[in-house]
């Protein structure tokens, strides 16, 4: 993925994508001291672009690790990119991160927090899964307990756990994995929330240990408006046996219909469908 032509933007201008290097004894390398977003240009309107960089900002303070940038200026950062690059549909990813310091050691306030913006074309997260339904394995990873880690931030150490699950779902076959949380209730795929329906109405987990995705807050805002009632509350693992449908939310992911998750089988039903098909309008209004 290094070797190409393009552009990315680095630390207030676009550098050669063959360029956009970090030295070693980058601090993110060794602690994880990294917060990133991912989000999607859609006929060259970014979607939700200031709640984006909005989190980028919020992960950083909750990392301890301030981003010397304003939500404006990381919103005309990625026009900046996208622009360079000549794209308009496009995935974007932000990345800020502590680089060198004049000491290599656990603290980091005297490494400069730096910020990288890449885009690149990517279609559906799930690929062929996508309308007919994912296949998702049950991870033996659980979502870590918020005195555990800042789990409010998209913090690139939050992943470790999220590529070990994924690997894992990939070698059975399955396109992702499901996580419960420390106290053993249905938490989120590992790049993605989760959505079930039962009779007519709608179940998610509640986001106190979770990414309370801006997909997922869209999608629940949609729902709400189609009259449908959502109730984000602790899932027991039994209930996945009572669940009739199925969707992951995310900005790779968009809305995809779930399948199966373990040996739990979803029908892609109407309430999937529908939520799919004004997701996909409304990003594109
Ligand atoms: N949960 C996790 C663990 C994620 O990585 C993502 C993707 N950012 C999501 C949920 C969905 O978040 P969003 O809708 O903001 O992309």
């Amino acid at each position: 993925y290094d070797d190409r032509d393009g552009f990315i933007w680095m630390d207030g201008k676009l550098v050669e994508w063959r360029q956009a290097n970090v030295h070693i004894l980058t601090h993110a390398l060794h602690y994880a001291s990294a917060v990133f977003e991912g989000e999607r240009c859609y006929n060259g309107k970014i979607f939700k672009s200031a709640e984006h960089s909005a989190r980028l900002l919020k992960s950083g303070e909750m990392l301890d690790m301030p981003i010397p940038y304003t939500v404006e200026q990381i919103n005309a950062a990625k026009e900046e990119v996208l622009k360079a690059n000549g794209l308009t549909d496009a995935y974007i990813r932000a990345i800020a991160f502590r680089g060198v310091g004049e000491e290599m050691g656990v603290a980091s306030l005297n490494n400069p927090v730096r910020l990288a913006i890449a885009c690149w074309t990517w279609g559906a997260y799930y690929g062929d899964a996508k309308m007919k339904g994912a296949k998702l394995d049950i991870s033996k990873w659980k979502r870590p307990s918020p005195e555990t880690i800042p789990c409010e931030a998209k913090a690139s150490g939050l992943y470790m756990i999220c590529t070990m699950s994924k690997h894992a779902a990939q070698a059975k076959g399955c396109s992702d994995a499901m996580m419960y949380d420390y106290r053993g209730y249905v938490a989120e795929a590992t790049g993605a929330n989760i959505f079930f329906v039962k009779d007519g109405e709608v179940h998610t987990p509640a986001p106190d240990c979770i990414l309370n995705g801006i997909t997922r807050q869209t999608v629940i805002g949609m729902l709400r408006d189609m009259q449908i009632k959502v109730h984000e509350r602790h899932i027991l693992p039994e209930e996945l046996a009572t669940f009739e449908q199925c969707w992951l939310t995310g900005t790779a992911a968009e809305v995809t219909p779930v399948g199966q998750i373990g040996d739990y089988t979803f029908e892609v039903g109407d309430i999937t469908r529908r939520v799919a098909t004004e997701y996909e309008a409304l990003v594109r209004a």
